[in-house]
């Protein structure tokens, strides 16, 4: 380290020390911190632990509804070759998990995980063997849809992603063309799971920091109610 980053590191610090002992008379040097900082840190954190409660992530991989639901997006992003330049855009460039899931979808619900997690698989896939290809097609993505993906506020991106998803999760329920009986069953029990994804982002707009203002306009996250919307549609034959 050179001597003037030594220097200037150590006036850093007396500043820092100085500034604490003027807001925190009382305090000595040693713990000096002032205790607006500490009692806004620790309201952060509070309501942060109380977002975060319960499990790390959602385990939605132990429901077989939430596998159909992944499997049906990683065949989508396959089969449309969808580029990867989209594919950053919807899961952000965040390196930590937690926000990386929260750019566009709801953190701990099942069915956003699930759709999260097939667009980070797709976004570490490998070229096929003796090939250059990495992908089903060159796929390409129509330009507004790439610049709503591309905004700044949550609406605009959230509900682009749920116009993106939303056409692979109805090829996979045609696809499966199941017995009447069994596909009213199933479509009960995506509802199902939407609707907890809805309670949830009720939850996290009041109660978590991270949803904030940009949040507010949601009735349900997007991964879901594309999904319930296709269930729907299917339910009414269409
Ligand atoms: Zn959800």
């Amino acid at each position: 380290m050179s001597k003037t980053r030594t220097m200037s590191l150590a006036a850093g610090a007396l500043t820092a020390i100085a500034l604490a002992a003027m807001l925190a008379p009382g305090l000595g040097a040693a713990n000096a911190r002032p205790d607006d900082e500490k009692k806004a840190e620790e309201k952060k954190d509070d309501a942060k632990a109380k977002a975060d409660a319960g499990s790390a992530t959602a385990e939605w991989y132990k429901d077989p509804d939430c596998r159909l639901v992944f499997f049906a997006v990683l065949e989508g992003l396959y089969e449309d070759g969808v580029p990867t330049e989209a594919v950053d855009l919807i899961i952000g460039k965040e390196s930590k998990l937690e926000n990386k899931v929260k750019h566009n979808f709801v953190f701990q619900c099942e069915l956003c995980h699930a759709v999260y997690e097939a667009f980070v698989l797709y976004q570490r896939r490998q070229t096929f063997n003796g090939s250059e290809a990495d992908t089903f097609q060159d796929g390409s993505i129509d330009a507004d849809l790439l610049d709503r993906l591309r905004a700044g506020e949550a609406y605009t991106r959230v509900m682009a992603m749920g116009t993106l998803v939303q056409p692979w999760i109805k090829r996979k329920l045609e696809k499966l063309d199941m017995k009447d009986e069994d596909q009213k069953k199933l479509l009960d029990r995506l509802h199902e799971l939407a609707k907890k994804g809805y309670a949830l982002t009720d939850k996290r707009r009041r109660e978590d920091p991270d949803y904030g203002d940009d949040w507010r306009f949601y009735d349900a996250c997007q991964a879901c109610k594309a999904i319930d919307t296709v269930a729907k549609m299917r339910k009414e034959g269409k």
